[in-house]
């Protein structure tokens, strides 16, 4: 199943990572996985999976930048 990676943060909200690469954006965070390559010839699963791929100890950019214009 292809899969879109997310960093948790402390504040509970999940941060797409986006891969390096071209592409508008939303490409860009959706890992297309071998049997979509292989069967689809490219094209994503139906059903995306999401993953947390990382914890990080700080709250994501949108809380700071609300914590900075307060
Ligand atoms: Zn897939
Ligand atoms: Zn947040």
């Amino acid at each position: 199943m292809c899969y879109i990676l997310y960093t948790l943060h402390v504040c509970n909200h999940w941060v797409p990572q986006p891969q390096p690469g071209h592409g508008p954006s939303k490409e860009r965070l959706l890992r297309i996985c071998e049997e979509s390559e292989a069967m689809r010839l490219g094209n994503p699963c139906p059903t995306t999976e999401h993953r947390v791929s990382s914890r990080s100890q700080g709250m994501c950019d949108s809380c700071l930048w609300k914590k900075v214009s307060k």
